[in-house]
């Protein structure tokens, strides 16, 4: 047997073990001290009622002899399929065949999975910061990676590779950056990736936060997208599934790839759970629909709160209009660890390294919204106080 040394390639993610530790030190070390997590990157807020009710009308229709039923559809219940056509893309102008929408159990498994249709000899080019699971499922695979830096002056949008690369990950609205691609932006990429015969890999976990005109929910709002892209979404950040899991995954024919995507759910993966997919359908109704976004605009106004928050304190910031994470600047040159600690010993506030999210994030700190409303508030106050 010989095992898979790529993996003794990964670099240590220690990013979220690290920050744990060290705010639980500070912690023992400081008993009486009230800490506020401005670092959280899982939702807050309870399911939406109308997720509810659809789950437990699920169980209890999984619950009687006579309404049970067992494994569904590899790619998904063609109830959900339909209602993300008709509600996520229908309305963008953007027509999908049913057979080219691939329900998952959220975005995590399906960016890595995704990248079993391609050969190990394929180099990547990911944006810098970025989500580490597009790096480290490449680097477990073997293939090479290229990094595309995102700055405040190049506006968090890459510059096109300048060698050639066979795959394209992109993430907007962007964890950790905060920062969403606009029309003009994707399109380059999209004819980039046209000209070079490339798969753009496109993550929209957090579409849902998008209300800026100019930005596009969908990579399929580029014109020639469905040629040369795939596109997955996940209700985790959405609806508050990311507990319950179910996500979807995009794959056009056009593309040349979806057969093989089909073959391989298929053959490694037995289908989403029927509860799930009805607790994701459940979004789509009108009642749903304004329970999500309720939620969505509770984050968002805690995501403004911070944002004016650290902006009335002098901090340079950037994201947190078109996604809950707020992208803040180190004063003084700090490095992104070294405000980490000065953050928490000064004022009892715990962020998230920018550094942990690759090279172009050192000298930068991540906020995020998903975190208690109160909390936020004190932190302003405590971070004027000084
Ligand atoms: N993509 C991005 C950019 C994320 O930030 C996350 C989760 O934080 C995921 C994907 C994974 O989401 P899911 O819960 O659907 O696996």
């Amino acid at each position: 047997m010989e095992k898979n040394s790529n993996f003794d390639k990964l670099e240590n993610n220690y990013l979220f073990t690290e920050v744990f530790n060290r705010k639980q030190a500070y912690m023992a070390a400081h008993p009486d001290a009230r800490v506020l997590n401005l670092g959280i990157g899982d939702v807050t807020l309870p399911l939406p009622e109308a997720v509810i009710t659809a789950m437990h009308r699920a169980v209890d229709e999984l619950s009687h002899r006579d309404t049970f039923h067992g494994y569904g559809l590899e790619q998904g219940c063609d109830f959900l399929r339909r209602a993300i056509i008709e509600h996520d893309y229908r309305p963008l102008g953007i027509e999908l065949d049913i057979e080219e929408v691939f329900i998952s159990d959220g975005a995590g498994s399906d960016l890595g999975n995704t990248s079993e249709l391609f050969s190990s000899a394929n180099r990547v080019a990911v944006q810098d910061p970025v989500y580490p699971a597009y790096v480290d499922t490449n680097v477990m695979a073997g293939r090479e990676i290229v990094y595309m830096p995102c700055h405040p002056q190049n506006g968090f949008a890459a510059a096109l590779p300048k060698e050639h690369v066979d795959l394209i990950y992109l993430c907007s609205p962007n964890n950790p950056t905060g920062t969403a691609m606009t029309r003009p932006q994707l399109e380059r990429f999209v004819n980039y990736a046209r000209e070079e015969g490339s798969i753009i890999i496109f993550d929209a976990a957090y579409e849902v936060f998008v209300d800026d005109p100019e930005v596009p929910h969908s990579i399929y709002e580029i014109e020639g997208a469905q040629e040369v892209a795939i596109e997955i979404r996940s209700y985790s950040k959405t609806a508050g599934f990311t507990g319950v899991r179910c996500g979807y995954t995009v794959v056009p024919k056009a593309t040349g790839l979806q057969h093989m995507w089909y073959r391989r759910q298929c053959t490694k993966y037995n289908g989403t759970s029927y509860i799930s997919q009805r607790g994701a359908e459940a979004t789509y109704t009108a009642e749903g629909r304004a329970q999500v976004m309720d939620h969505i605009r509770y984050y968002k106004q805690t995501a403004r709160l911070l944002t004016e928050g650290l902006k009335g304190l002098g901090y340079e910031v950037y994201g947190g209009q078109n996604a809950p994470y707020i992208w803040c600047k180190t004063p003084q040159g700090m490095g992104s660890w070294e405000f980490f600690d000065y953050l928490l010993e000064h004022y009892r506030v715990v962020c998230v390294p920018g550094v942990g999210f690759g090279r172009s994030g050192e000298g930068f700190v991540r906020f995020s919204a998903f975190s208690d409303r109160a909390d936020c508030e004190e932190a302003t106050k405590r971070l004027n106080r000084h």
